[in-house]
């Protein structure tokens, strides 16, 4: 039996599915809902309802927005020629954040991790590839984790890409093996992104 009612237990139970929230932080979040006033929830929950309803993919480089395309694809202030590959939505604002990298971006929506049961196919690979049969690429700098799956997804790329004669670069890394592109900080990611090598 539980201490508490059932519509406080269950928006605790709500709270607890969230990443890295136990059960002690989801009892004050709830309870803290408890105590917002009605705007302030309605406006909570709108946020949530418009975040999951209005978004969509960009279906020209897989990024979330509430346009398609994205902001980034439909500004005439960014090189389309130059693609910048990651593996999640959020290395898209990683990358943003230096204001460094004035191309365009292609989200993999994971890596190949045979480990996992994740081929090729599984991610978005055959959209980058027709991407760049289907248009003049000057470049793809492959901006994947450091890490055992974001290597392999890398190399398997920089075999796939060349025979399209298009250049291929890797970014330095400045980011520590195993790191995340997400938690790494705007110089690290700047000097990662000027020293990117040709693969
Ligand atoms: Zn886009």
């Amino acid at each position: 039996m539980s201490i508490y009612s059932p519509s406080i237990e269950k928006l605790i139970e709500s709270f607890e599915k969230l990443p890295s929230i136990g059960h002690k932080t989801a009892v004050r979040l709830a309870f803290h809902m408890l105590d917002l006033n009605k705007e302030d929830t309605d406006e909570f929950i709108k946020s949530i309802i418009d975040a999951k309803t209005k978004l969509k993919y960009c279906s020209n480089c897989f990024n979330i927005s509430d346009t398609d395309p994205c902001p980034i694809c439909s500004s005439p202030k960014r090189d389309a020629s130059t693609i910048c590959v990651v593996e999640d939505v959020r290395d898209i604002m990683a990358m943003e954040r230096t204001h460094e990298f004035k191309g365009v971006y292609h989200v993999l929506h994971g890596t190949i991790s045979p480990m996992n049961g994740i081929g090729p196919d599984d991610i978005k690979i055959k959209e980058l590839v027709q991407k760049i049969g289907d248009n003049n690429i000057n470049e793809i700098i492959i901006a994947t984790n450091p890490r055992v799956e974001g290597e392999a997804t890398a190399i398997y790329l920089s075999k796939i890409l060349r025979p399209f004669g298009v250049k291929v670069t890797r970014i330095a890394h400045g980011i520590p093996v195993g790191g995340d592109l997400e938690y790494t900080d705007e110089v690290t990611l700047t000097k990662a992104l000027e020293g990117r090598r040709e693969l």
